[in-house]
């Protein structure tokens, strides 16, 4: 049932603690939103599960096997791909460069291009595919980089606040993309701030608070949660 658990994983920078004794399990097939005020916790849990950090304490199995001292390319392979809070796009190349680098790996040729052109067309930048990615506007960029994150074909796809500097219409397509994924089988997990997206996606919420769980529920658990309010809507 569990795609991703994560179990009692601390991390500790220096004297600080970003994430403390957390235990989160990531369904197979769900979109699952973690959310927390900033400073949480809550990009630092992300690059736990994807191995750009080792945790201080805890394990992290992917698929019931133990991923803890892996790499984040063994991470990759076995079908994890992350899209980060920073903006990583390739600004100085076109946009279908960036993703063809992202194919680069899986597929060659004529299989190669017809990919780019479906995942371009997928994300609305189609018409911008000869553009440099500087060039795009600040949500196009957000899309670009899921493109790059999809093109690893993942089975978990971890969004770090993809819907950052876009507008209420762009947050929306980005919330339909979503769940469009999700019904072809990919598991996501998002970090978000924007709780009308939190409500258009989720199944399950996880909320992270000074680097702890605070509350998980299903999403009308959490949204009708006073505590959550509390900490998360400032109420
Ligand atoms: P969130 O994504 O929920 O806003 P983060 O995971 O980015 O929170 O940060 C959690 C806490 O850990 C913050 O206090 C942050 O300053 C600290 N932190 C994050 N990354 C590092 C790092 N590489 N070195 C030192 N402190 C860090
Ligand atoms: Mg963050």
């Amino acid at each position: 049932m569990a795609l991703v658990e994560v179990k009692g994983v601390s991390k500790h920078f220096g004297g600080l603690t970003a994430v403390s004794k957390v235990d989160l399990a990531v369904n197979a097939g769900e979109v699952h939103c973690l959310i927390g005020p900033n400073g949480a916790g809550k990009s630092t849990l992300f690059k736990l599960i994807v191995g750009l950090y080792p945790p201080s304490q805890g394990s992290i199995l992917f698929d019931t096997v133990d991923i803890t001292a892996e790499r984040p390319y063994a991470r990759v392979q076995r079908g994890m791909s992350i899209k980060m809070q920073a903006p990583s796009v390739f600004k100085e190349l076109p946009v279908r460069q960036n993703i063809r680098i992202a194919l680069q790996e899986r597929l060659s040729g004529a299989e190669r291009i017809a990919e780019e052109d479906r995942l371009l067309t997928l994300l609305n930048l189609g018409p911008d595919s000869e553009k440099l990615a500087g060039a795009l506007s600040h949500g196009q960029q957000q899309w670009l980089e899921i493109g790059m994150a999809l093109a690893l074909k993942p089975q978990l796809l971890l969004l770090d606040e993809p819907t950052a500097g876009m507008s209420p219409d762009e947050t929306f397509k980005t919330g339909e993309l979503i769940k469009s994924f999700n019904a072809e089988g990919m598991t996501v997990l998002v970090v978000e701030h924007d709780m009308a997206f939190v409500r258009q996606v989720a199944q399950r919420v996880t909320v992270l608070h000074l680097g702890k769980i605070f509350a998980r529920g299903d999403l009308k658990g959490i949204l009708q949660d006073e505590k959550v309010a509390q900490i998360y809507l400032g109420k």
